[in-house]
């Protein structure tokens, strides 16, 4: 199926780790708690691996196959801490120890989309999940009172589409965790 794109054919592309429907609900009710109205929309809460900006239709195409056998370990995330980046506002959630796993795997998707000539950012990784967006700061205080247990299910592929009232995203394919998929 084909999806739709701006007028000069360019997508706007992410490839994260998608909330199951159990930890979507408890990273809803940390960020409401701790951001109520400028919480991220349910539907949007994320953890993004690698982001791949404006592409184009030959371009998806050389990484869909620079990332098939994507071999996705399975991990579980243990998302404990609140951190605030003020230059943009944004309020997240993230990993007091990132998972060596999930490190290796972000390695290998900027390993394998090099050779399509992507240039992965140059900064290092940190696993957050964003909970607010225009938030005043500071980061609360207090570690989240329970923390949130996330076994990833799988690597989406990840449009990101304007809407009316703000960004929206669309799955366009998954890996799942656990099996190397095509
Ligand atoms: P909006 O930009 O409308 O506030 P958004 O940031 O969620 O919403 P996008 O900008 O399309 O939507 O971003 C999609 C994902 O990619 C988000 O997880 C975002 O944090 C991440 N992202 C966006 N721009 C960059 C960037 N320049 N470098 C790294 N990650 C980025
Ligand atoms: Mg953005």
């Amino acid at each position: 199926m084909s999806l739709p794109c701006n007028p000069e054919g360019l997508r706007r592309l992410f490839l994260a780790v998608w909330p199951a429907d159990a930890e979507c609900r408890q990273l809803a009710e940390l960020a409401a708690n701790v951001a109520g109205r400028r919480r991220v929309r349910d539907a949007n809460l994320h953890l993004t691996l690698v982001f791949l900006d404006a592409t184009d239709a030959e371009r998806l195409a050389a990484y869909e196959t620079a990332l098939a056998g994507l071999m996705v370990p399975t991990l579980v995330l243990i998302l404990d801490r609140y951190g605030y980046w003020p230059r943009s506002r944004i309020l997240w959630l993230g990993c007091s120890e990132t998972p060596p796993a999930l490190v290796d795997l972000v390695a290998d998707l900027h390993r394998r989309l090099r050779g399509c000539g992507f240039s992965p950012e140059q900064r290092a990784f940190q696993a957050h999940v964003t909970l607010a967006r225009n938030f005043p700061g500071p980061a609360p205080k207090q570690a989240p009172t329970a923390s949130v247990h996330w076994p990833i299910e799988e690597v989406a592929l990840v449009e990101s589409l304007q809407g009316e009232t703000g960004s929206y995203y669309r799955v366009v394919r998954s890996w799942p965790a656990g099996c190397s998929g095509g």
